[in-house]
């Protein structure tokens, strides 16, 4: 729109005259000391007239097209960010409990290479002091887990394996699950 355009329009022309018809009357009446009344329905005239021109107002195709394609990805956005939160497995808020010796937690991430969801940030808990232990493994001297805070330590063939605890996990879903199964 170029300016001249603008400055034409009914809406800049019947906006404008109402604002100055306003400041006129505002002027009379600070001048005249005796306000409120006329400025009030000097306001409410303006607001009047400003409703008037709104509806009056020619709509140009586009912007109805325009407002119709925002309407639609606002609602695609939401959508999405629905099924992603409805996407989420039974199993997701399963993230702790107690297997062989000690107390275990973790986290369900998906596996972008097949879109499967696997266990992630698998650890042990002291059983002292639940701080979560750390795992070393090696050659030598097999595995083993510290603690950090209390110094407990769990030499080779005292230590949950974490890959046994992984099954446990997995196998206990899948048995939960079987349980809602109706019965053949
Ligand atoms: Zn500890």
């Amino acid at each position: 729109m170029n300016k001249e355009k603008w400055t034409k329009s009914p809406w800049t022309i019947s906006i404008g005259s109402a604002l100055f018809s306003l400041l006129l009357t505002m002027g009379y009446d600070y001048s005249k000391e005796k306000p409120i009344l006329t400025t009030v329905w000097s306001i409410i005239k303006w607001i009047r007239n400003l409703l008037w021109t709104i509806i009056n107002f020619d709509l140009k195709v586009w912007w109805i097209i325009i407002a119709v394609a925002l309407f639609i990805l606002v609602i695609a956005i939401i959508d999405k960010f629905k099924k992603e939160e409805t996407f989420k497995p039974d199993f997701y808020s399963y993230r702790e409990g107690t297997f062989k010796r000690w107390k275990w937690t973790w986290t369900w991430k998906i596996r972008s290479s097949d879109n499967v969801w696997v266990i992630s940030n698998l650890e042990a808990h002291c059983p002292n002091c639940d701080t979560p232990m750390i795992e070393r493994s090696s050659i030598m001297y097999g595995l083993s887990f510290d603690c950090p805070r209390c110094e407990f330590q769990s030499k080779e063939g005292q230590c949950d394996e974490p890959h046994k605890i992984e099954r446990i996990i997995l196998d206990n879903i899948d048995r939960k699950r079987n349980e809602k199964k109706p019965s053949p």
